[in-house]
């Protein structure tokens, strides 16, 4: 080796060793005859010392190397002057005695500090530069410790790691597949798993019982940011399973996880249904760090000359406790926010219930005090509390005061990263009716869409539904979700072979593209399939939680901007004619 120790062990308990240390120079200064330069590599950071009087070469050399310089270098390792407590080797200094450049640097387009002038573009395009900066990599040795972790989990639980193929045949999971094509056989086409969902069910057919795997899996979507084209799940199958043990094995998972690598004990989660979360909070996966649920107002606030209320099929609110004293400009801003074209409001109606009892609405001309008492009533709310409320359409305004309701969360400090409320949300419905969501290929437009993929059972007893009603069928599928994310999703799977072959006749499949396409699987199913289910986490969203940020990007070491490129390496990229050509690729 290089070196004797790294640059963050060395403590006072090592006064006087020779050691010999490898590392970037992070910052150096002058002072008088002195010169320190702070050393850093994955470990820490430790103060060399040079001294004209000890040594005028060795002095003169250190005030030659800049920011970033690679260097190795041997001393005494001795107690400092000044010392700095918030380093754990701010006690000791290394009197350098050995010294050699192992490389130049040219000086960084950003800073490599915690707090950093690089832009989020420039850092991507450097981004083994902002590796180095402790913040980043602190977010990935986050992320090594919840895959360790999850491993001795899961290991513990027998679970084995099976490795599935990157190049598959398309599985439809709700977005776009990447497709690799094949210059063995020109004119076909491989794709990337959007995630190894056969094929862990295949493996539970293979008698395997218990699989996961820390996977890559690979999305066409329109990116946001909290998503990337290719992202990692924790990927789980269990055989001769219920919902119950899949929910218990997997909250167990992550009480662990919370427990092992941030020393928090989480309670039991509680349960909610996907009809209720919709109803109390128009979403489903509720931020639960607050309550300010929904109240629905129809019978209250119906009857009287306020058009807007009378012809709306929904009229419904929240109460942001202690908040009635908001100015005029906020409660501007929060109409403005409604409305705009994300959120798809029409307008916002309040209701101050202030603090001498009096209650004022932006709707007195149509309500008496008495009127607004009683939405206060329905509300429950106190003196000092503000209603909030929107009207019009069902789905759409649930989906608007849903977005109100996290914004009055942020504005009220009720989202503290430091507090994690888990949930499962359960019940979900077995199909949507998909009109045309562009994020959806053209084929699946117009007709009924799984809603969370078609290898989900339906729930027994609405399983005489499936043809009549469709859209009444609840699924036996299940979502974790934690501070208003959802962390995982899963399902018990359909394991007949005949219900499979409905479920694609119901999802607009003929006979012949079901068996050509899933043929395999419903095959299997004739070969002894036990019941079986499962769940995959989003491990990049689950790291990005627990490291307290609103973006996966950082917690991905090589990720990709919002347009799916790759800044670093330029990806992507055009090929040459000759690889189209072996390819049988032709660009029109
Ligand atoms: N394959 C599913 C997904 O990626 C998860 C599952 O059902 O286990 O969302």
């Amino acid at each position: 080796m290089l070196r004797t120790h790294t640059c963050g062990e060395l403590r006072l308990t090592d006064l006087n060793k020779q050691v010999t240390l490898c590392g970037w120079v992070h910052k150096s200064r002058e002072l008088g005859g002195m010169t320190f330069i702070d050393l850093r590599d994955r470990f820490g950071i430790t103060q060399l010392a040079f001294n004209l009087d000890w040594d005028k070469n060795m002095c003169e050399l250190a005030r030659k190397v800049s920011r970033e310089y690679v260097l190795q270098i041997t001393g005494t390792v001795i107690e400092r002057q000044s010392k700095n407590k918030n380093n754990p080797t701010g006690e000791i200094e290394i009197k350098v005695t050995g010294f050699k450049i192992l490389n130049e640097a040219i000086i960084p387009p950003f800073t490599l500090e915690d707090e950093t002038d690089g832009g989020d573009e420039l850092r991507m395009k450097y981004r083994y530069l902002d590796l180095r900066r402790s913040v980043v990599r602190k977010n990935l040795e986050l992320r090594h410790r919840l895959a360790i972790e999850t491993r001795n989990y899961l290991d513990k639980k027998q679970f084995l790691e099976v490795e599935t193929p990157v190049l598959i045949k398309s599985t439809p999971e709700g977005a776009r597949d990447f497709v690799v094509p094949s210059r063995m056989n020109q004119g076909q086409f491989y794709a990337l798993p959007q995630s190894p969902q056969t094929f862990k069910q295949l493996l539970m057919v293979g008698g395997f019982d218990r699989y996961y795997q820390i996977v890559k899996c690979f999305r066409d979507e329109d990116l946001r940011a909290d998503r990337q084209p290719e992202f990692t799940q924790i990927d789980c199958e269990m055989s001769f399973v219920e919902q119950e043990d899949i929910l218990n094995t997997f909250e167990g998972l992550m009480k662990y996880l919370f427990k092992s690598v941030k020393g928090i004990d989480v309670p039991d989660f509680p349960r909610m249904s996907y009809a209720n979360a919709m109803k109390y909070y128009g979403n489903d996966k509720p931020d639960t760090r607050f309550e300010m649920k929904f109240v629905e107002l129809n019978d209250v606030v119906k009857g009287k000359d306020f058009k807007v209320f009378n012809d709306a099929p929904l009229v419904v609110g929240i109460c942001a406790k202690g908040a009635a004293e908001y100015t005029r400009k906020q409660l501007d801003e929060l109409t403005e926010f409604v409305k705009r074209p994300q959120i798809g409001a029409t307008g916002l109606v309040y209701a101050r219930y202030n603090n001498d009892g009096t209650i004022k609405s932006s709707v007195d001309k149509f309500y008496t005090e008495e009127d607004l008492k009683k939405w206060a009533a329905a509300f429950d709310a106190k003196p000092g509390d503000l209603l909030l409320i929107l009207a019009g359409d069902e789905e759409k305004t649930r989906k608007a005061l849903s977005e109100l309701r996290l914004e009055m969360g942020n504005r009220l400090g009720l989202r503290d990263k430091n507090t994690f409320s888990c949930l499962w949300v359960l019940d979900f419905p077995l199909l949507e009716w998909n009109e045309g969501d562009p994020n959806l290929p053209e084929s699946m437009r117009g007709r009924w869409v799984a809603k969370h993929h078609p290898f989900t059972s339906p729930k027994p007893e609405d399983i005489e539904k499936l043809k009549s009603s469709p859209g009444e069928v609840r699924a036996n599928a299940y979502d974790m979700v934690i501070n208003g994310v959802e962390i995982g999703g899963g399902s018990i799977r359909i394991y007949n072979k005949n219900l499979q072959a409905t479920m694609f006749e119901v999802l607009g499949f003929s006979k012949e593209e079901a068996q050509k396409q899933f043929g395999f699987l419903m095959n299997a199913f004739e070969f002894g399939a036990p019941p079986h289910g499962g769940i995959a986490l989003g491990f990049d969203r689950l790291c990005s939680l627990f490291g307290g940020a609103d973006s996966i990007r950082d917690f991905i070491a090589f990720p990709k901007n919002n347009s799916g490129r790759d800044m670093m390496i330029d990806s992507p990229s055009e090929i040459s004619e000759e690889q189209l050509k072996e390819l049988g690729v032709k660009l029109s």
